[in-house]
């Protein structure tokens, strides 16, 4: 399979030259033709799979074959909206839209809270044929009427799952309600909940359905280890496998920020330059980080996991799990930075005694062990045993599985601070403080990252504190929770 098979005008073959793709990639194949057709689409994607163009290339081209409607000043009007739950996505994809794009005469434009309105609004009436836009921005502009959706042809809900994650359900909803009923609607995910389905049976007209990869599967392009370390000893770890190893290019995931910060700062103090990149950094330092990082000029990247999701970066070679995720599915969204299109990856996770529950729930969502090798002299030393995991201020995770939390809510725990269990087995998951359970923690988790993002714009209905919004209902005893 070719390029040139799939349909695509000159113009569009030209620019995928221009970025050296030679063949399509499984989601493009299926998507590109799909897409032309004019039928709505799901698609699911992993990270990684070349989805981005998969879409925009069919869109850009459907644009082509009709003049765009123009306002009553002449000016073009919006007939594509992407929306992506994170504006690190938003603005990859729009960078995407722009160099597939290049030889058409279409205008895009990225739109995202946390900077000014004003150069939006700026960029809004010179005219824009693709809005690629965060939902709480869009419908800031949308309240303020400085935004116009009435002519909006093709809809992509990029990344839906993440965006559910995320709180975004309200602000989705009234999206939908603001656009014209008669579209084109893509939507793309990594993992089918049955909360996915029930947007995509609100959304999608008998929609294609595409699915590249087997769901939540890891890439097998990715060399993945866990080394088991001391959990005070982390940090010279790092730092020993980037000098030892002579990595210059390291993405490290963390849990919170703060802990991004920590780290940030004592691999500075060490010789070693990093940056934070999370969302209580402003814009432009996010996006110096990023710039910083991706021209080599930066060694390591320290992210969260919401500030991280949509980094784009063509042969990323190592990805760090500092912490492992307490949501398994963002392990594979992780390691997915690396390993992409093909290039291979290594996928290193430092894991602590704390961490064995969550790296068992790992281990079960990518249905194999992950090979352990232990780098001597940071081993975790005899005698330490497991701690609960402070996800945030009101959050505990009792040492052992996330997941498994609710399980075990009853257990009293004990006054130490130390698990039931004694050292060396596998502790049992506790959940401390909050009631709700480990995933409903995620889920708030992210949504405070995405507070501290400036992308709480919208108020939260009813008057409810705006992280408790559509909380997730605690999923039934031993069954395991599905984002
Ligand atoms: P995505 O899944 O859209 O985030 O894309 C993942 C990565 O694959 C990006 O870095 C793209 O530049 C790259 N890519 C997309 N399509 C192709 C292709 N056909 N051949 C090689 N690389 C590609």
């Amino acid at each position: 399979m070719k390029f040139t098979d799939l349909g695509l005008t000159e113009p569009l073959l030209h620019a995928v030259r221009d970025q050296g793709y030679e063949t399509p990639t499984p989601i493009q194949a299926q998507a590109i033709p799909a897409v032309l057709a004019g039928g709505d689409l799901m698609g699911g994607a992993q990270t990684g799979t070349g989805k981005t163009a998969g879409f925009t290339l069919p869109m850009l081209q459907r644009l082509m074959q009709h003049a765009a409607p123009r306002d009553a000043r002449a000016r073009v009007m919006i007939r594509a909206l992407v929306l992506t739950p994170t504006r690190e996505l938003a603005a990859q994809v729009e960078e995407s839209v722009r160099a597939y794009g290049k030889y058409l005469p279409l205008r895009s434009m990225v739109m995202f809270g946390g900077v000014g309105m004003q150069p939006q609004i700026d960029a809004l009436r010179r005219g824009v044929d693709i809005l690629v836009a965060t939902p709480g921005r869009l419908l800031d502009h949308h309240q303020q009427g400085t935004l116009d959706l009435s002519r909006v042809e093709i809809f992509v809900l990029d990344e839906a799952d993440r965006m559910l994650d995320m709180g975004f359900i309200h602000d989705i909803k009234k999206v939908l309600a603001i656009l014209p009923p008669r579209r084109q609607n893509l939507l793309f995910s990594a993992t089918f909940s049955d909360d996915i389905k029930a947007l995509a049976d609100r959304l999608l007209n008998q929609p294609a359905l595409i699915e590249v990869a087997r769901r939540n599967a890891d890439a097998d392009t990715v060399a993945q280890t866990v080394h088991p370390v001391g959990r005070e000893r982390k940090k010279e770890l790092l730092r020993h496998l980037i000098l030892a190893g002579d990595w210059h290019q390291v993405l490290v995931f963390m849990r919170t920020k703060h802990g991004a910060n920590r780290l940030t700062e004592w691999l500075n103090e060490h010789d070693v330059s990093a940056m934070a990149i999370h969302g209580n950094k402003s814009q432009s330092a996010r996006t110096k980080a990023l710039a910083d990082f991706k021209s080599g000029d930066l060694r390591v990247l320290v992210a969260t996991d919401i500030a991280a999701r949509g980094i784009d970066i063509d042969q990323l070679p190592h990805v760090v799990n500092y912490e492992l995720p307490n949501v398994p599915e963002d392990y594979v969204h992780r390691i997915g930075r690396t390993g992409r299109a093909g290039a291979s990856g290594e996928a290193i996770s430092l894991v602590c005694l704390d961490e064995e529950g969550f790296l068992r729930d790992i281990e079960k969502l990518v249905r194999h062990p992950i090979a352990r090798r232990t780098i001597a002299g940071f081993e975790p030393p005899a005698g330490e045993r497991a701690e609960p995991i402070v996800l945030g201020r009101r959050m505990t995770i009792g040492a052992g599985a996330a997941r498994g939390g609710r399980r075990d809510a009853g257990r009293e725990p004990r006054r130490d601070g130390h698990p039931p269990h004694g050292p060396g087995r596998a502790p049992a998951p506790r959940l401390t403080q909050d009631p709700h359970d480990a995933h409903g923690a995620a889920r708030t988790a992210a949504r405070h990252d995405r507070a501290g993002a400036g992308h709480a714009t919208q108020p939260a209905p009813h008057g409810q504190p705006h992280g408790r919004r559509d909380r997730p209902q605690p999923a039934p005893r031993g069954s395991t929770p599905k984002r």
